[in-house]
């Protein structure tokens, strides 16, 4: 077994400043692994609010970002992608000390992620054009692809630097300004970023972080009338209430919302992959994952061989400390979301359902005080069960039998959310009449939580609209003006 990754110096300052950026009203924010305090983040009301959306609408409508010449925009975020990539590790150990999960996954994923997002997103600064159209010739009639403006953009616990990088890399290549909300779980990684921003050359005022609470300090951006668009990442719950608030001030709103995601298994398909397939797409990050494939679909007859190759493949991942590189499933994020998941745990065997392995808290020696929830393989679920139909947020599996194809189909798309879908097969015409018939906004075929800063990303239905990542995001971030001139 190697060692432990200890931890560096410079994570070492980060953590143990008296705290860390504005302090007003500090606040205790616990290490998910141990329950222990792990750094003082001041907590950002109205008032920081206030000066934080003057200063960004200063720097946007000063015109020093948005007017700041294409290359030299393209250079900064590259120089940001390099950044993060210098400072790769330190990210790495902040962001597992602070979200708890596993070193290896922050540090192979999220991070490599966050620099590619802003490498991707600098290609487009020098590639945003307006059109001419077709007027009648006493006219000149062309458009031009403008900044929204202020974006305030509050981001989850799940992802904090990888979400930072979707929301600020397509907003900063565009030429607008930000005000950024991180969770109150999970600040620190962005607070880092916002150093590194600093170093790369930012001009004062562009990007402002905002550590705080959503029912504060996330409320009062959503409601400023100087915001003109938020991005929001989160639960359908808070994105309904920024829907309804928005309706106010008419900002524009992009919403990256919760999911149910159907990961359908069928009866054709390599067995051996599925479940690799199904085991990434539910454990990855503790199944903390909006896009997480909850409900298995298997066809009935391969339905009980799936569902104990799973059981059996989910009890080999070790669980327990995320600094261990062995370590596959690391602690949830927070008592609160503790909670929730053991709570549906006793919910689905109230309803029924029945853990192949897990089903409860996992307190063996040394994770005790930490917020572990064991791996669970439920089975004797049905799809109008609550554990089927809810968010769970946790590393939780429902198998589900279908029938054929249309039965399948129908279940998958038998929730409110529509974020993402799985599909194991080898017949190729079958994954593409089930690829269109699944009402997602993403469907992997034979593979499972597959991304590139380059492939949109977003939801139907409750899982909400717009799309970040590829050139989608551009449209997010930018408005177009029509000019006509008299020839
Ligand atoms: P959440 O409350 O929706 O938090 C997301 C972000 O929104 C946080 O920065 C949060 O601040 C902020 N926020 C909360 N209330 C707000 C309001 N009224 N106005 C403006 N901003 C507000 O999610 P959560 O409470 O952390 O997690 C609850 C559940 O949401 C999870 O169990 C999971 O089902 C779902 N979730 C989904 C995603 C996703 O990627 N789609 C990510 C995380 C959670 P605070 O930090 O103060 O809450
Ligand atoms: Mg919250």
């Amino acid at each position: 077994m190697q060692a432990a990754v200890s931890l560096q110096s410079e994570v070492e300052r980060f953590v143990s400043a008296p705290v860390r950026k504005m302090l007003i009203d500090g606040k205790w924010a616990p290490n998910p692994a141990t329950g222990e305090v792990l750094a003082r983040v001041a907590e950002a009301g109205p008032e920081d609010v206030e000066r934080a959306v003057r200063a960004a609408r200063r720097a946007f409508d000063d015109g020093r970002w948005p007017h700041t010449a294409p290359p030299e925009r393209e250079r900064f975020l590259l120089k940001v992608a390099d950044l993060i990539e210098a400072h790769a590790d330190e990210l790495a150990q902040l962001e597992t000390l602070d979200n708890g999960k596993p070193f290896m996954e922050s540090r192979h994923v999220d991070i490599p992620a966050a620099a590619a997002t802003f490498r991707y997103y600098a290609g487009w600064v020098t590639k945003l054009y307006g059109e001419t159209n077709p007027s009648d010739e006493a006219y000149f009639n062309f458009t031009l692809r403008e900044p929204v403006g202020v974006c305030g953009q509050i981001i989850p616990w799940n992802f904090p630097l990888l979400m930072a990088a979707w929301k600020l890399g397509p907003a900063l290549a565009c030429g607008n300004t930000s005000v950024l909300k991180p969770a109150e779980q999970t600040p620190l990684t962005a607070l880092r970023l916002g150093e590194l921003l600093l170093e790369a050359g930012l001009p004062e005022g562009v990007v402002n972080i905002v550590p705080g609470f959503g029912e504060t300090a996330g409320r009062a951006i959503v409601r400023h009338p100087m915001v003109d668009k938020i991005a929001f990442t989160g639960s359908t719950e808070v994105g309904k209430e920024i829907h309804r608030e928005t309706s106010a001030t008419l900002k524009r709103v992009s919403l990256e919302l919760g999911g149910k995601s159907p990961n359908i298994v069928f009866g054709d398909a390599d067995t051996e992959a599925a479940v690799q397939g199904a085991l990434l797409g539910v454990f990855f990050c503790a199944g903390q994952v909006c896009c997480a494939g909850t409900r298995l679909f298997v066809e009935q007859k391969m339905h009980d061989e799936i569902a104990q190759k799973l059981a059996k493949s989910a009890e080999g991942m070790k669980q327990g400390n995320p600094f261990d590189p062995d370590t596959r499933v690391g602690p949830l994020v927070s008592k609160e979301q503790l909670e929730r998941v053991t709570g549906y745990l006793e919910i689905g065997k109230k309803e029924g359902a029945k853990p192949l392995i897990g089903g409860e808290r996992n307190t063996a020696k040394g994770l005790e005080k930490g917020y572990f929830v064991k791996p669970t393989v439920f089975t004797g679920v049905r799809n109008d069960m609550k554990i089927a139909r809810e968010e769970i947020f946790g590393p939780v599996v429902s198998v589900i039998p279908f029938k054929d194809e249309h039965d399948a189909v129908l279940q998958g798309n038998d929730t409110t959310y529509g974020l993402a879908a799985g599909i194991w097969t080898r017949d190729v015409s079958k994954a593409h009449r089930v690829a269109r018939a699944l009402r997602a906004g993403t469907v992997w075929i034979n593979c499972y939580n597959v991304f590139d800063p380059a492939a949109p990303f977003g939801g139907y239905k409750e899982s909400g609209y717009g799309r970040e990542l590829g050139r989608y995001a551009l449209d997010l971030y930018t408005q177009v003006k029509s000019v006509w001139l008299k020839v």
